[in-house]
């Protein structure tokens, strides 16, 4: 079928809105009809090659929709449902998945790399009949998306689709760093760099888990007001304070978890100097791919601090995921005040403008109807 898509061609230049050719789907794979498609900071920096992904590539990987067909084999979905996209799809098999850890599959992370479905083959080709790749398994950037059933995670049908496809990225990475990387008490201390759709989550998780302080740090004062709407108690606007030095004083000498929700070498160095003794650095954000640490070394041992990374808030997409969509429908994430703006394919670019501009407060999505 032909469908509209936003295709990144080359690193760096704008997407190209293209009318592209998706195949049906094979075996245990689902035909889902776009609802809506966040934009995640990750795109930006798959856009701008900050993190690579085998191009030409179809863009997208928060979206939600409804499936319209399904292949051979497919039981746990059918037409009509509603569902969310996941980008790591655990197969079941890999050492990873059968000692729990499908968050780090991998056999998808092989997949992301070839950008492609399971089958090592892709659904997409251009108007000229060259392949196109999937973005980790989703390609949400599209009017409809194939995916593996495996990543077709049916939600219940009174949650929002604009609201759900939240679902897909910010609310499990965001949220399940709290809940499962870093394990916050009530009553820990808790500092975040990035006040985008994942930071913003992570506050949500921190007040969830009644932490205090929960301090969130960007370089936008303009994001103070969202910021403490979520949850945070208190807001460093870093581009005007070094925000170290503030976050040891209103945690009495340092941090029990700092995240870090951008990617950003500079602010992971922030982030490891504002932990206390024995505290958490949980690193969410990519950095660009040739980015070398930059941490104060010596006091990881002197202070025992811990330095972890999370993928996808570590969660069971298929068991986690509808648990998140309960708590969403109950105001746990406040997740009808995430969305600031809703915007055409068309208008991908611009997007990716107010992105590099850090104008988008809240999360800016993509509306397919
Ligand atoms: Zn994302
Ligand atoms: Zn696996």
């Amino acid at each position: 079928m032909k469908i509209k898509a936003a295709v990144l061609r080359e690193f760096k230049k704008p997407v190209s809105i293209e009318e592209i050719e998706l195949a049906p789907p094979k075996a245990n794979e689902v035909l889902v009809k776009t609802a809506y498609t966040g934009y995640c900071h990750s795109d930006y920096n798959f856009i701008i090659g900050a993190f690579k992904f085998p191009i030409p590539l179809v863009l997208g990987h928060e979206a939600s929709g409804v499936v319209e067909a399904v292949g051979p084999g497919v039981t746990s979905v059918k037409k009509g449902d509603h569902v969310v996209a996941a980008w790591m799809c655990p197969c079941g098999h890999c050492p990873e998945c059968t000692s729990g850890k499908g968050h780090i599959c991998r056999t998808s992370h092989e997949i992301h790399a070839a950008g492609t479905l399971m089958d090592k083959t892709s659904r997409l080709t251009d108007a000229k009949g060259n392949r196109l790749n999937h973005q980790t398994f989703v390609s949400g950037f599209a009017e409809y998306m194939v995916i593996p059933e495996l990543g077709a995670i049916k939600i219940r049908d009174d949650m929002p689709l604009d609201q759900a496809c939240f679902l897909g990225c910010c609310v499990p990475t965001g949220f399940g760093a709290v809940y499962n990387a870093a394990a916050v008490k009530p009553g820990d201390s808790v500092a975040i760099w990035g006040m985008g759709g994942i930071g913003l989550n992570v506050v949500r998780g921190a007040k969830l888990r009644s932490a205090n302080p929960i301090i969130g740090i960007d370089l936008e004062g303009s994001k103070e007001a969202i910021a403490r709407e979520f949850g945070a108690t208190h807001f460093i606007n870093s581009s005007k304070k070094d925000p170290v030095p503030i976050v040891q004083e209103l945690t009495g000498g340092g941090a029990k978890f700092c995240f870090e929700a951008i990617g950003d070498p500079g602010a992971i160095t922030q982030a490891s100097w504002a932990l206390g003794l024995g505290g958490q650095l949980t690193q969410i954000g990519l950095t660009p791919q040739e980015a070398m640490t930059g941490l104060p070394l010596a006091y990881t041992p002197i202070h025992c601090k811990s330095v972890v990374g999370t993928l996808y808030g570590n969660v069971r997409t298929h068991e986690d995921i509808p648990t998140l969509a309960d708590m969403a429908m109950k105001g746990d994430f406040r997740l009808d005040k995430l969305i600031s703006k809703k915007f055409k394919i068309e208008e991908i670019n611009e997007v990716g403008d107010a992105m590099e501009k850090r104008q988008i407060i809240g999360r800016w999505i993509c509306a397919w109807d």
